[in-house]
């Protein structure tokens, strides 16, 4: 088994048994990881379990973010649309962005 695995592995269970009793699933997931191959492994997970999600993040110099919401089955999932990463201006505020919503 190798890392992906065993990190998939455990966010399943995470996802699976997260609910306010232990017991139940969670209804959504909030994405708040700091790397790229967490996010597949949120993206492998909240697929193969048909659970939403919010995957969010900054850039670098936190000077950009995204928020995208993602529904197995209806809207494509994080690794077919990643969100656009290096946007570095708002032309229609015409200033830095703190969050570009991707949907
Ligand atoms: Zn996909």
């Amino acid at each position: 088994m190798d890392v992906f695995e065993v990190l998939l592995t455990l966010v399943l269970g995470r996802i699976r048994h997260g609910g306010k009793n232990g017991k139940s699933p969670v209804d959504l997931v909030l994405g708040c990881v700091d790397n790229f191959e967490a996010r597949i492994t949120v993206n492998q997970a909240c697929l193969e379990l048909g659970v939403k999600w919010m995957e969010s993040g900054v850039s670098e110099n936190a000077m950009s973010g995204h928020i995208q919401f993602i529904k197995p089955g209806e809207t494509a999932c994080f690794q077919c649309a990643p969100p656009l990463i290096g946007a570095s201006y708002c032309f229609l505020q015409r200033a830095m962005p703190f969050i570009i919503l991707v949907f």
